[in-house]
């Protein structure tokens, strides 16, 4: 299958005529071609967006709104199609794709169609000076999107949908590894007949197409969710140009459990936030630490649910974890997992790659649990985006608290137990954009969403995203006493 560039309404090949190849991460082969697109390509999509620009921004509220839900729609009448490309070019569980990241897409969309209906800003009366200020929100004009191949369509539409229900034009860049539910959001614009450079989506490198798009003087925002390195080269490539940055980075969040927990509750939990995805989430809790009365009791308990997942082809039902999303990255983890005896950490169980019948050139791999010396070594504090976790035992709050911190990252952190009063003491003073108490992933779209130290810059979710895709202008108005 070969997919195409998203341009002022239209489809076209990259102008050079580069091409990629795609793979299916469940098989090892290729099955798509995708623009190699460069430069002009995104050259071109600026200047149909900013043609786009005058009307669009005009448009009312409602039109506006109106769009986004008929995206949504046209998203889940074509659910099943857009569910099996996100697990062929994934490598995802299909009933995950059907069951969390096309409906997700969808509540996007729809999310920021009713959220647009609601934004307003503040006026006020200055006493004593005759003078009323009130503060407009106005479209930036238009604007970049770069998302990553974890999350394909889900993150996508986090970013694409604010920006449009605040009446930006948009340059959208997908991952080149997970192209495709992109085109197909695409198709589903032109069938709709969304107005013209509204909706720009450009398919390549991120050397080429994302860093055109970070270098672009008429592109004025970015938000960009990724690695935590490529956020600080967009940084500083879009420093010189004062570019409003969004940045969602890494992540090596902590998932700390008391023996005062809702035991079942915290195991089925913690399964599911370690492998979810095969690991590739960005708030799976990696670094899990065990107060020490439990500890043994949780590792073997652990060890024994984790044994039940079944790694598989990921169109199959009954799987619990597919393929990694590359053979670059599975073999990024491996060397991760391979590298734990020099760290002195031991694993307790999975490590090794998974031969699935049919399908020997697939990218799977066990889940992994590893236990670690300490906090210190390199599986600890560096991110690796796959199927491991790693186990320390920890004797006080004070201690647990220190190695939850002790990270370049803070994007998230899950706490388990039943004390109210040190759940308080420790959510407030974890260094983590997000603390779940009791729970893991539990979204509510209007929070604000986004990490703090290497982990961001900025927040994502309800209004915090429009805050973001507009400028406030604040006017001043002095009238007359008499
Ligand atoms: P990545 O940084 O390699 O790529 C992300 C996107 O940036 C891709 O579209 C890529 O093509 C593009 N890109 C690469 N180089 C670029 C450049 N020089 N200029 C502009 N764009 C460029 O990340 P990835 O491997 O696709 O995704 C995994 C990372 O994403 C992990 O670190 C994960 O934690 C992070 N992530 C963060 C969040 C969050 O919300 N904080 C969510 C999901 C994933």
């Amino acid at each position: 299958m070969q997919i195409e560039n998203y341009i002022d309404g239209a489809f076209y090949p990259p102008i050079q005529n580069e091409w990629l190849d795609n793979f299916n991460p469940s098989t090892g082969e290729v099955y798509g071609t995708i623009p190699s697109s460069n430069t002009p390509d995104v050259e071109k999509a600026v200047i149909a967006a900013e043609k786009a620009f005058p009307a669009w921004s005009n448009t009312s509220i409602e039109e506006r709104s109106a769009w986004l839900f008929k995206i949504a729609q046209a998203i889940e009448d074509k659910l099943e199609d857009f569910a099996l490309a996100e697990t062929i070019d994934n490598g995802k569980p299909i009933s995950l794709a059907k069951k969390v990241d096309i409906p997700r897409a969808i509540s996007n969309f729809r999310f920021y169609a009713n959220a647009i209906t609601q934004f307003s800003s503040n006026a006020h009366e200055t006493t004593g000076r005759n003078t009323i200020n009130f503060t407009l929100r106005k479209p930036i004009g238009v604007v970049g999107c770069i998302s990553p191949w974890n999350l394909p369509l889900y993150l996508f539409s986090w970013k694409i949908a604010p920006a449009l229900a605040a009446g930006n034009c948009v340059i959208a860049k997908p991952s080149e590894v997970t192209p495709m539910t992109a085109f197909l959001l695409a198709k589903i614009c032109q069938e709709i007949n969304l107005p013209k450079g509204v909706l720009n989506i450009i398919h390549g490198l991120g050397s080429q197409v994302g860093q055109s798009i970070t270098e672009h003087p008429k592109i004025k925002a970015i938000s960009f969710t990724g690695g935590t390195k490529t956020g600080e080269h967009i940084a500083r490539t879009a420093a010189p140009m004062f570019k409003k940055l969004s940045l969602e980075l890494g992540g090596k969040n902590p998932n700390i459990i008391f023996a005062d927990c809702d035991y079942d509750k915290m195991l089925e939990t913690t399964v599911k936030s370690s492998f979810a995805n095969q690991g590739q989430i960005c708030l799976c809790g990696s670094r899990i630490f065990i107060e020490k009365s439990i500890y043994t009791k949780f590792k073997t308990d652990f060890i024994e649910k984790v044994k039940q997942l079944k790694v598989g082809n990921p169109l199959a039902k009954d799987v619990s974890l597919g393929a990694l999303v590359s053979k670059s990255h599975l073999e990024k983890v491996e060397a991760y997992i391979k590298s734990a005896p020099k760290q002195q950490a031991n694993i307790l169980y999975g490590g090794k790659k998974v031969t699935v019948e049919g399908f020997e050139k697939g990218y799977y791999l066990e889940p992994t649990i590893i236990e670690v010396p300490s906090n210190q070594c390199a599986l600890n504090q560096e991110e690796i985006f796959g199927p491991v976790v790693t186990l320390l035992p920890f004797s006080s709050e004070e201690e647990v608290l220190s190695y939850a911190n002790d990270v370049r990252y803070g994007l998230s952190a899950s706490l388990w137990t039943t004390n109210i009063n040190r759940a308080m003491r420790l959510s407030n003073q974890l260094e983590a954009g997000i603390v779940w108490v009791n729970t893991w992933l539990n979204r509510d779209l209007r929070t604000p969403f986004g990490g703090m130290k290497d982990s961001g810059v900025g927040r994502e979710g309800g209004h915090y995203a429009l805050a973001f895709f507009t400028e406030p202008k604040n006017i001043c108005i002095q009238y007359t006493a008499n």
